[in-house]
């Protein structure tokens, strides 16, 4: 039976919402997650299932800008701007913008490895605690490149990443071909990532919610939160379509729809929803042992238990939850250039999802500054899953006043308040 009043109350039951909820039940806390639809219902669902300590890099970096104006009326681009008069979309890219250098990208990086590797060694080992069936498999992936072009960015990237730390392995052709008999003749090369791993995503969310409950959580779901009543600095109920509450304290882990949710506390959350498309299939044969990204195209390939998943492209056309099949097809011809496939492959399940993604590329994760008892987690953009456990483990700390096991700076939620 769900209190009205639990200690701690999660909105969002995405992989951000439930680690935190499970964090907390498992610590004996009372906790209560509201979701709007139900667990895993965002973008935890069909991502690509990447865990990947070793591609810890953010989305803004140096021209990727450029590259996003060349795409920009392209739709069958793996980045794509829908051209609107939309203010925040403008404001947003004006400080993307800003973040479109080398300084601030290797500012990101060590942040990212550090959190990824932590959530990679959580992920082995609730996994291995809770006996969550997900397709967990610690095989590494190659990111694959068809021209010299690409591949030399593709190395200029692994060099600049082992500056971190993050040691890739480089493949010439007979290399790559023998490490992954399942990528087409035309792959010249590519990069192993030795320290990544992957799973079927919407089975890890829905193992993690039910030992949620059995460690006493309550989840919720169709408990979509429709306001908030505060008094002074803090959230003193909290109004969903399944009833009033009033928690001690709040987090809030609604992924892209955080930033409309925070609004209604008067809070800035700057972030872009940024839509991505996945195809899920029954795994061909043959079946890649790796996750492949298809380095020029900027989508990828990971193999699920018995599926095959393809996902890709990054459109900014707000919060709309429909799907352009022109780029869906633009994903299926980019894994018909990287992978040996055959030529009846099924269609598959079509889906889509929205990454939250913040102008700089970082998580925002801390305390609310303008509302003491509120914890904010979320702008994960395309690395949500891989961080997923151990940001579940720093909200259920900070909700707890307990010292966090990582450091926050740089991920401060007002880092953009205009106001401070
Ligand atoms: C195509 C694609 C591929 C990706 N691949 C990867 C990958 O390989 N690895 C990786 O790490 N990341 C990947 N990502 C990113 C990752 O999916 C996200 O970063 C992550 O799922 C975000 O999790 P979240 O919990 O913040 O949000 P979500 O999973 O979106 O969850 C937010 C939840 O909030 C709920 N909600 C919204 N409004 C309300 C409300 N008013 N009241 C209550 N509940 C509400 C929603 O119903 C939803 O369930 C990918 C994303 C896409 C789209």
């Amino acid at each position: 039976m769900a209190s009205s009043s639990p200690d701690h109350l999660i909105i969002g039951g995405g992989v951000i919402g439930v680690s935190a909820a499970y964090f907390l039940a498992r610590a004996g806390a009372s906790v209560t997650l509201v979701d709007k639809r139900g667990v895993a219902a965002g973008s935890s669902w069909g991502n690509a299932g990447l865990i990947a300590p070793n591609h810890s890099v953010p989305i803004p970096g140096p021209g990727v800008l450029t590259q996003g104006l060349k795409w920009l009326f392209d739709v069958e681009s793996p980045l794509y701007i829908k051209p609107r008069l939309d203010p925040e979309l403008i404001r947003w890219l004006w400080r993307f913008r800003r973040f479109c250098n080398e300084t601030a990208l290797d500012r990101a990086i060590p942040r990212l490895r550090d959190m990824q590797r932590a959530s990679l060694a959580l992920f082995r080992q609730i996994i291995a605690e809770e006996a969550i069936a997900c397709d967990f498999e610690e095989a590494g992936g190659i990111v694959a490149f068809r021209t010299e072009k690409g591949l030399e960015a593709g190395i200029a990237e692994a060099e600049h990443l082992a500056r971190f730390g993050l040691k890739t392995t480089i493949l010439d052709a007979d290399a790559v071909h023998d490490l992954e008999p399942a990528l087409h003749p035309g792959v010249i090369g590519g990069v192993f990532q030795e320290e990544d791993a992957f799973l079927t995503p919407h089975k890890f969310v829905f193992g993690l919610a039910e030992a949620a409950r059995r460690h006493g959580a309550v989840i919720l779901d169709d408990a979509e939160v429709l306001g908030f009543e505060t008094a002074g600095r803090r959230i003193l109920r909290v109004r969903t379509r399944r009833g009033d509450f009033q928690p001690k304290r709040v987090a809030l882990a609604a992924g892209a729809w955080s930033t409309p949710l925070a609004r209604m506390l008067d809070i800035d959350i700057p972030m872009q929803p940024a839509k991505g498309y996945a195809i899920t299939l029954p795994l061909p044969e043959p079946s890649p042992r790796h996750y492949i990204i298809f380095g020029e195209r900027n989508a990828v390939a990971t193999p699920m238990g018995g599926d095959l998943r393809f996902a890709g492209t990054l459109e900014l056309s707000g919060l709309h939850e429909g799907i352009n099949l022109r780029r869906v097809n633009a994903i299926r011809k980019a894994a018909r250039e990287y992978l040996i496939l055959p030529d009846d492959l099924p269609k598959g399940h079509v889906w889509q999802g929205l990454r939250p993604v913040p102008p700089d590329g970082l998580p925002y994760i801390g305390r609310s500054p303008q509302i003491g008892n509120l914890v904010i987690a979320t702008g994960h953009a395309m690395l949500g899953l891989s961080m997923g456990p151990i940001t579940g483990q720093l909200v259920a700390q900070l909700l707890q006043d307990q010292p966090t096991s990582l450091p926050l700076d740089g991920f401060e939620p007002d880092r953009f308040d205009l106001k401070k």
